[in-house]
């Protein structure tokens, strides 16, 4: 069936409202702002910037720690402190070790874990006034809007194919059929996050990949209401040790913020050999540490949600320009793993990212040429001094902790340097080692007051995709899943997937994977995780998704 779709015109279409789209948004506007008003030519107007955002609202898709480093912020926002929604600044900055039954706070706190000057934020409040103020600079920011597939145009990309609405689950046009639309720009921006299903078309199609593939680590979190005295706001840990095993890379944090709310989370990479390990039930286990339990006894659990995070640093970053198009955020690697710090590189791109346009719109040029001046721009920022710090740091960790502690040591005394420059890295979903028909581990149950199954804890994340449509998690090939997977990893699938979507059952015609993607929550991990790289996740119709509120 050939689809007719409306075509839109706009100078820029920033594909992902989150602190890197939004900051590259109200930086242009108020840079054409102030050409304008001093009689630039040719007059630009920040109506004819264009922002996608596939959540029900903005801040609906985003989940952090969160710490926030503020001077991009304040580059951005001069005066935010008197607006922003910042919870509360940060007061105590601990490391924790943890073996089973104790903890040992570090006499003193490593570099990496110092945060002092730093706020404790909800990522997806701040993004919300940040959506504000970029509406009030006259951009058009559309909700409920999924980029599903790019314009190629010239030797890069002229837009975005907005996803179809009001597809029933056999691909039949429903009463409400609407087709997506063709959204054509003079510059496409891509920043969709980790692993952008966009992105990944582009950094495939034109060969964008650097050195290293992109590494990821999983973020699980939940958001509680603890009595009162339990923690102080400003407080933050970081914990290292039990329950993560010393052959993986992974640790928790604790974040007190105020009104006796507290943010908990474990972040593991997803490069571990057991295709069987479990990172929801790992999350839940932390729970049960004395430290834990003390801390969250007679509290309720408020929000839960997952999300997986860019590890590779620099030497992972795609090459961030085409013919009419940039990569910035997480889409496009700027995230200092070591410090687990990634929004304000990801305003900071932003920003970098709309003077590389704002320059090109003047021009009149889009063209690769032009806008390869991002990267340079990046080279002499803070971005790079911070990443170039870190770029061996991840890959130190990929055959375990204490490897990875001796490698970190000479690169903290030699720059970044350390013993191996450039440091290799291979895709995290070739560590894993074949199960040999061990059986299926027993799945963790929870008991429903500290800790949770899976479905209770997606309850918690406020998740709801309309049930008829269809799947937007694409398995190309389901004999592999029933010959080859099962055989070799168990249908890793089921047990790396955070949101119980993946589901193994022998039927009386034989194996079938149940796709329950109503669950999903969009971590993106099931795309990453996947030992054959079958798994396709591509936006459903816009709005679906998780609500991220106050997280
Ligand atoms: C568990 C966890 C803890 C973290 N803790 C911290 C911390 O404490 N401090 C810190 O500084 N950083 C932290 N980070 C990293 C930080 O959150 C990210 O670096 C930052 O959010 C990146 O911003 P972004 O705009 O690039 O992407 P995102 O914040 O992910 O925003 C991308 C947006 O694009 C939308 N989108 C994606 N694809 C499409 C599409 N095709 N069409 C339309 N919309 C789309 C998404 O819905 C989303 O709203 C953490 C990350 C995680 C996962």
């Amino acid at each position: 069936m050939t689809v007719q779709r409306e075509q839109l015109e706009a100078d820029v279409l920033i594909v992902g409202a989150g602190p890197a789209g939004l900051a590259c948004a109200l930086h242009l506007a108020n840079l054409i702002k102030k050409h304008n008003a001093a009689g630039g030519k040719p007059e630009l107007s920040a109506e004819n910037i264009y922002v996608l955002e596939k959540g029900r609202e903005i801040g609906a898709h985003q989940l952090s720690g969160a710490i926030m480093n503020p001077k991009a912020l304040a580059e951005l926002v001069p005066d935010f402190e008197k607006t922003a929604p910042l919870d509360t600044p940060v007061t105590d900055s601990a490391a924790l070790l943890f073996t089973r039954n104790s903890s040992m706070r570090l006499p003193i706190t490593p570099p990496p874990f110092q945060n002092r000057g730093n706020y404790v934020v909800s990522l997806s409040k701040l993004v919300k006034w940040l959506g504000g103020l970029v509406e009030a600079a006259g951009v058009n920011v559309f909700k409920e809007f999924g980029g599903r597939e790019l314009v190629y145009e010239r030797d890069g990309i002229g837009g975005v194919i907005t996803e179809d609405k009001g597809v029933d689950k056999n691909g039949k046009p429903k009463d409400n059929y609407t087709p997506g639309y063709e959204l054509k720009a003079k510059v496409t921006v891509l920043a969709e996050g980790t692993r952008g299903s966009l992105t990944k078309q582009l950094v495939a199609a034109k060969k964008l990949d650097n050195i290293n593939p992109q590494s990821y680590g999983i973020g699980i979190k939940e958001l509680w209401d603890v009595q009162p005295g339990r923690i102080a706001p400003g407080y933050v840990a970081h914990t290292l040790g039990w329950p993560v095993s010393t052959d993986m890379y992974g640790g928790g944090w604790i974040y007190g913020l105020s009104n006796n709310r507290v943010s908990i989370g474990m972040v593991l990479a997803l490069e571990y050999a057991d295709p069987q390990f479990d990172p929801h039930a790992a999350f839940q286990t932390w729970k049960t540490h004395p430290f834990l339990k003390k801390l969250l006894d007679g509290g309720k659990l408020v929000r839960y949600g997952a999300k997986s995070l860019p590890y590779g640093g620099w030497y992972a970053i795609p090459r961030t320009y085409v013919d009419g198009g940039l990569i910035i955020g997480d889409s496009g690697s700027f995230l200092d793993s070591q410090r687990l710090k990634g929004i304000h590189l990801a305003i900071k791109s932003g920003m970098l990212a709309a003077e590389t346009v704002f320059e090109a719109l003047k021009a009149g040029d889009t063209s690769a040429k032009t806008l390869s001046t991002f990267p340079s721009k990046v080279e002499q920022s803070y971005i790079k001094k911070e990443l170039w710090q870190v770029r061996n740091f991840h890959q130190s960790f990929q055959h375990g902790m204490l490897a990875g502690f001796v490698h970190t040591a000479f690169q903290q005394i030699t720059g970044g340097r350390g013993l191996i420059d450039p440091m290799r890295a291979e895709a995290g979903y070739k560590h894993y080692k074949p199960i040999h028909g061990r059986p299926a581990p027993e799945r963790f149950k929870g008991d429903g007051k500290l800790t949770f199954d899976r479905l209770t804890d997606v309850y918690h994340s406020g998740t709801r995709h309309n049930d008829d449509q269809p799947s937007h998690l694409i398995v190309r090939d389901l004999n592999v899943c029933a010959t080859q997977c099962a055989e070799e990893y168990g249908n890793p699938c089921q047990y790396f997937c955070p949101a119980a979507v993946y589901e193994p059952v022998q039927e009386k015609d034989g194996f079938k994977l149940r796709i329950n993607f109503a669950n999903c929550v969009h971590c993106k991990t099931c795309d990453i995780a996947d030992p054959y790289q079958i798994i396709d996740w591509v936006v459903p119709e816009g709005g679906g998704g998780p609500n991220y509120e106050g997280m």
